[in-house]
């Protein structure tokens, strides 16, 4: 009798261009978060940590011993009148000075932000020392709000990361300490220098009212500054979705989509289906391609 695995690449077709790993707040190895992309069938996947290129090295090479496209990248926040705007720049390399000394900068800052959130941990009796938050960082470069929650977990202040944010580490709680950004274009002219294609990574997760995310994504559109809209996030629902993807038809931007994998850190996120329910053709990493082969950019 034949047999045919059902599913065997359940997958093929789709991308996923958001990924967190172990190199910034994800639990996920970049080799292993590459062999699940592999076995999903996933047609390319983006690591896209916060503010480092650390786990591009490692996620190339288990790429190339499996024969799975990498597209390396990062995610960089910046500052807007509604909190933080977040940027996904794809083909982002090492070795630029420009883009080095930006993340650079935006991991001193956070370096600095920590110690303040650990001062306001301690006002309220959680004593958590450098070394405890050092215990959660495996191997990465930046280190933000997740190693300190885990921290906290693991001190027995918080049954979970999930609780540990929602009574310490959210916005009107105690141990809260926004962080300093720069402004979008700062951020982004630096990309641009460096050949990287600029994504506004789930835009709709901004509370800001829609026509104001509108006239931002068109002014930074008009200055050349961004590629593309993140349209396909677990955060969009349908209507955001839509929205989205009207905005980029109207201002001729890309689209792009993932479902920012964090591992355990957002334990209902599942690497290329989000949820459950996201699927990214692979036909939108076509588009980017071709716009970046028309700028005599590699791919
Ligand atoms: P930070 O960059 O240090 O401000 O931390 C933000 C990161 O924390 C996000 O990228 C998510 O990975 C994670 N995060 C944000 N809010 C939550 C939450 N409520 N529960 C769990 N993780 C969260
Ligand atoms: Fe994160
Ligand atoms: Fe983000
Ligand atoms: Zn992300």
């Amino acid at each position: 009798m034949k047999m045919t695995v059902q599913n065997a690449k359940p997958l093929a077709g789709f991308i996923d261009l958001h990924i967190h790993t172990t190199a910034s707040d994800g639990t996920v190895a970049p080799a292993e978060v590459v062999e699940t992309a592999y076995a999903l069938g996933l047609e390319a996947v983006a690591i896209t940590d916060h503010d480092c290129l650390n786990g591009i090295s490692e996620a190339k090479e288990a790429g190339q011993r499996l024969g799975q496209e990498i597209i390396p990248g990062c995610e960089l926040a910046a500052h807007t009148p509604y909190g933080e705007m977040h940027i996904v720049g794809l083909w982002a390399e090492s070795g630029n000075p420009g883009l080095e000394e930006l993340l650079a900068t935006q991991r001193e800052m956070r370096k600095t932000r920590n110690q303040e959130i650990l001062l306001g941990l301690r006002r309220i009796g959680i004593n958590l020392n450098d070394t405890d938050l050092a215990a959660e960082v495996d191997g990465g470069a930046s280190v933000g709000r997740p190693h300190i929650a885990r921290a906290i977990v693991h001190k027995g202040f918080a049954l979970s990361v999930q609780d540990a944010f929602k009574c310490y580490l959210v916005p009107g709680k105690p141990a809260y300490v926004p962080r300093r950004l720069l402004p979008p274009e700062e951020i982004l002219v630096v990309l641009k220098k460096a050949g990287i294609t600029t994504i506004f990574a789930h835009p709709m997760s901004l509370p800001a009212p829609e026509a104001w995310i509108g006239r931002e994504v068109a002014r930074l559109t008009e200055l050349g500054l961004l590629d593309g809209l993140e349209a396909y996030h677990p955060e969009h629902d349908r209507a955001k979705v839509q929205y989205v993807e009207k905005l980029a038809c109207e201002l001729g931007l890309l689209l792009s989509g993932g479902s920012d994998f964090h591992g355990t850190v957002k334990p209902k996120i599942k690497m290329g289906v989000g949820e459950g329910r996201l699927r990214v053709p692979v036909a939108l990493l076509e588009r980017i391609k071709a716009r970046r082969v028309q700028v005599g950019l590699p791919v």
